[in-house]
């Protein structure tokens, strides 16, 4: 194989370390330059469907998901008060042999882990703060904050929502606050045993709110992801320690399920849920961004980090092969292949906050009513443009 160009993937999160492993799988030579001194996710769940799963095996992380993972039989959304079954859309083998790939729930610890130790040692540069960023026109200059200075053909943005590439690249511009928070925990599943929980991921909907849970790390821990709206955001931290005692309160009249689970945690996390809008563009010359530097969005389809896994992947068939000369054309061809699915699930996200949430009442049983008759894009067959994506082949509508 012709040696490939070299790219500097600032920040070492899911998307930077996953799009790593996808360029040095097709020749690129991929550095990762992550701020931390350690690689580190927050302590939480993360829900991966088959449209990443297959990219992360091809990885030939297979063994080690399946060994720390737990695959759903089915996506439960009930109601807030009694649980009624509003929606049951099977995942499980169902899915594994329709789509190819599973759909799994992990901690995020273990996914980090996964791609890390599959990193080679050497394209890892841990403690390095990107600071400046300059396009030279044939080569890029990064400059990090301990004195390093890095020339390559590319460089690509997986800093985050926070994104300092994506100001550099495109000046500056804050995230939204979504009216939107999220108290987070992880439950040892022994205490909770008396619930006879399934194996699935469930998802309670009611006025202004919503609650997640799924099982991760062999079935050992319990995740839960507690929604609220709220008006402002007045915490200096985007996230915080929080009060089980205030997610208890703003779940009261809820289903007891729920309060047995908030109960049994020791403690939890709350966070401000932040997105951006859809961007017009995601490369400048030699520069481009993937994940949530780009697409940052809410939670509520499960496929932030996701779509930062497909990005890798076809941010590498892109870049497979080219000389140093192509790396502009090749960045806009990712840009036009990826950017309008991920706008797209930016929007799909935020209107599903509007669905979910709805009060009691006439639109809330029209959303039953179709829920019910299996048409929502929750279900096997209308999720299939979702699922059975391949993010490494270079065809998009029209193309
Ligand atoms: C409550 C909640 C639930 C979610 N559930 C899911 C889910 O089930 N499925 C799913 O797919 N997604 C989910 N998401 C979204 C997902 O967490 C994000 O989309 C994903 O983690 C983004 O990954 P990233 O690599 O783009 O960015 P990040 O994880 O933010 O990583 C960015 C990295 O860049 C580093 N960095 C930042 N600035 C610099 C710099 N100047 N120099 C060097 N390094 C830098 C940071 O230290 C960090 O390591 C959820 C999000 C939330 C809030």
């Amino acid at each position: 194989m012709k040696k490939g160009i070299s790219v500097a993937i600032v920040g070492g999160g899911i998307g930077g370390l996953a799009a790593a492993l996808s360029l040095l799988r097709a020749g690129v030579d991929a550095h990762v330059y992550e701020q931390a001194r350690t690689l580190g996710e927050v302590g939480a769940g993360i829900q991966i469907s088959p449209n990443a799963s297959r990219i992360l095996h091809r990885l030939g992380l297979a063994e080690q998901l399946t060994a720390t993972g737990v695959k759903p039989v089915a996506l439960h959304q009930r109601r807030w008060d009694d649980g009624r079954t509003l929606l049951r859309a099977p995942l499980g083998e169902l899915v594994e042999k329709t789509f190819g790939a599973p759909y799994y729930h992990l901690h995020r610890a273990d996914l980090l882990d996964a791609l890390a130790s599959a990193l080679p040692s050497q394209n890892l540069h841990l403690g390095h703060r990107l600071t400046t960023l300059v396009d030279h026109g044939d080569s890029t200059e990064a400059t990090f904050e301990n004195g390093t200075r890095i020339v390559s053909d590319a460089v690509v943005g997986a800093d985050g929502i926070h994104s300092v590439v994506r100001r550099l690249a495109f000046g500056p511009e804050h995230p939204n606050f979504t009216g939107c928070a999220a108290y987070r925990g992880l439950v040892p599943a022994e205490r909770l045993a008396h619930l006879n929980l399934e194996t699935t991921a469930q998802i309670w909907m009611g006025p202004g709110k919503h609650f997640v849970h799924y099982f991760v790390r062999g079935r050992r821990l319990v995740n839960f992801v507690a929604v609220v709206e709220q008006d402002t955001w007045t915490r200096e931290s985007w996230t915080d320690r929080g009060d089980v005692s205030d997610a208890l309160a703003a779940f009261e009249g809820w289903h007891p399920q729920l309060s047995e689970i908030l109960r049994a945690s020791d403690e939890t996390f709350i966070w401000a849920l932040f997105d951006r809008k859809p961007m017009a563009r995601w490369s400048v010359g030699r520069v481009t961004l993937l994940g949530d530097a780009c697409h940052a969005m809410l939670p509520f389809m499960g496929q932030g980090a996701v779509q930062s896994i497909e990005d890798g992947a076809n941010l590498a068939a892109c870049l497979a092969g080219i000389s140093s000369a192509q790396v502009d054309e090749s960045l806009n061809r990712y840009e036009r292949l990826r950017l309008p699915r991920a706008s797209h699930l930016q929007s799909l996200s935020e209107e599903n906050k509007r669905r979910f949430h709805l009060p009691d009442g006439p639109a809330q049983s029209e959303r039953d009513e179709v829920m019910a008759s299996g048409t929502t894009d929750w279900s096997l067959q209308a999720i299939a443009w979702l699922y059975a994506h391949d993010a490494e082949l270079l065809s998009a509508p029209g193309e």
